[in-house]
């Protein structure tokens, strides 16, 4: 008898038309994307390179760069040059910049079509240029920079002005033949983002940057992120995440790579099947998880490690996993691939695990 199949996805995917992000695919049937956005003045080239690196090693795939000033414009086409990941300017007021941008390499630049009116005369000259170059746009509708002209309308930042504002700007642009163009429509509010996004999946074929902005300090970010982008993924919506924070970039990466893999859109990397505790657990799980998670940080490759509290659902749950301990009696029974290979003494658990997913790593490398 062969297992029972378990689904691997939630949804097929919103077809949407593919664009080139540098060398990101987005949108169509390329993989969902993680980015984030730079701290740093822009200007300051080497802590603006120092940070994308940091982002580059902890998965992140498209960084953004914020372009105020005339300074972080002149600083844009060596970044762009020595990054290891595609760069998109940011540019909310000044249509030069985006010239700039675009002359500097970026991957892409970000509009703003709050401010959109004072690029009327420009919008054609733009198209222009990002046709000619391959730069696409992204069109960033944030409720906190809404069109007046729809805050009037609609009163406040509702989904229907949201998607209203998107549509209109990207007819700006269409109305010159480019259609080279992702959007975004955030929100603060998880439920009147995901409300925006799913009227405007219904309503274009563009790829969608998926965010809920201004989501808040790490916790309440992660949460509020996790919640909004699971409901919207799961319905096959979304093609590129940021997770925005206030907190450092790159725990966007890793809080975005996570939402990813518990999804099944990203291929899981390590991850720690460890239980909550409860009054019969007779090793400390806490402590015992923390302890394995830091050991086996940074490990690449798909490892499920089971940490269990007893021998309830320990031995179960240990054997679905490729290691795994259930802890009873001062000891821990170390299963690899359902097998007990060994029993060890609690103070021993720890590194035996993390001698066993060694190995395990290495054979799966070598694969
Ligand atoms: Fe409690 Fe044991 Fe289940 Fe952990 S594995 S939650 S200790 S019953």
């Amino acid at each position: 008898l062969g297992m029972p199949s378990v689904p691997t996805k939630l949804a097929d995917r919103r077809v949407s038309r593919k664009i080139q992000v540098g060398s990101v695919a987005v949108g169509g049937d390329a993989p969902v994307s993680v980015q984030s956005m730079t701290t740093t003045r822009t200007s300051d080239v080497g802590a603006t390179l120092q940070q994308i690196a940091e982002l580059t090693a902890s998965g992140c795939q498209i960084v953004r760069v914020a372009c105020p000033t005339q300074d972080d414009a002149d600083a844009l086409a060596t970044i762009a040059r020595k990054s290891q990941i595609p760069v998109i300017a940011d540019i909310h007021f000044q249509p030069k910049y985006v010239f700039a941008a675009i002359d500097a390499g970026c991957a892409a630049v970000r509009v703003n079509p709050g401010n959109i009116k004072q690029f009327d005369d420009k919008v054609k000259e733009i198209a222009k240029a990002a046709s000619a170059t391959g730069t696409p746009i992204r069109i960033g509708v944030n409720a906190g920079s809404l069109d007046a002209r729809l805050l009037k309308k609609y009163g406040k930042a509702t989904p229907e002005a949201l998607v209203e504002s998107a549509l209109w700007e990207a007819s700006l642009f269409e109305e010159h033949g480019f259609g080279d163009i992702k959007i975004s429509v955030k929100h603060n509010d998880p439920v009147v983002m995901v409300n925006a996004y799913r009227q405007l999946a219904a309503r274009s074929d563009y790829p969608l940057h998926l965010g809920v902005t201004e989501a808040g300090p790490a916790f309440q970010g992660t949460i509020k992120s996790a919640v909004a982008f699971g409901a919207l993924l799961s319905e096959g919506i979304g093609d590129t995440i940021r997770v925005s924070l206030s907190a450092p970039p790159v725990e966007e990466v890793k809080v975005g790579l996570q939402i990813l893999e518990a999804l099944n859109l990203k291929q899981r990397r390590l991850e720690i099947v460890s239980c909550p505790s409860c009054g019969r657990a007779q090793v400390d799980v806490y402590k015992l998880a923390d302890q394995v998670a830091a050991g086996l940080d940074g490990l690449e490759v798909p490892l499920r490690v089971a940490v269990m509290g007893c021998v309830v659902n320990g031995p179960g749950e240990a054997r679905e996993a490729d290691l795994g301990v259930a802890s009873g009696n001062g000891k821990g029974q170390i299963f690899v691939k359902g097998e007990v290979i060994k029993t060890v003494p609690e103070s021993k658990i720890v590194e035996t695990l993390i001698e066993e997913a060694m190995k395990i790593a290495a054979g799966m490398e070598e694969e």
